[in-house]
């Protein structure tokens, strides 16, 4: 893959992440506040309350990731790992294309 649809995968998987934020953040901030009567319902709510605020957060994580990514790409500095400099392999882009690191030092830092 080269950079320019390199920069075109970033720029779509940008856009479907920011749908997904957006949508989790409505749910989060946004829905009903009634409480139910129902303690067991209440126990699913809560957890999908925290299954969602995971999302949320993990979007935003990766929304930084992204723009990161694609500062590296203007700055033609794109595919190298960000802790030991050497080349990020071609499939690990294809899955992780805003990755910054390389598959060692990613499994490094856990
Ligand atoms: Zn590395």
């Amino acid at each position: 893959m080269d950079l320019t649809q390199r920069k075109k995968q970033l720029q779509d998987l940008r856009q479907e992440i920011a749908l997904r934020v957006a949508r989790t953040h409505k749910h989060l901030f946004e829905k009903d506040t009634a409480v139910s009567a129902n303690f067991s319902e209440q126990a699913v709510d809560l957890a999908n309350e925290d299954v969602v605020a995971a999302l949320d957060e993990e979007g935003h994580r990766e929304l930084d990731l992204i723009d990161k990514a694609q500062l590296r790409i203007n700055e033609d500095v794109y595919g190298t790992c960000l802790s030991c400099g050497e080349r990020i392999l071609e499939q690990r882009l294809d899955a992780l294309p805003f990755t910054p690191n390389c598959v060692i030092c990613a499994e490094k830092a856990g």
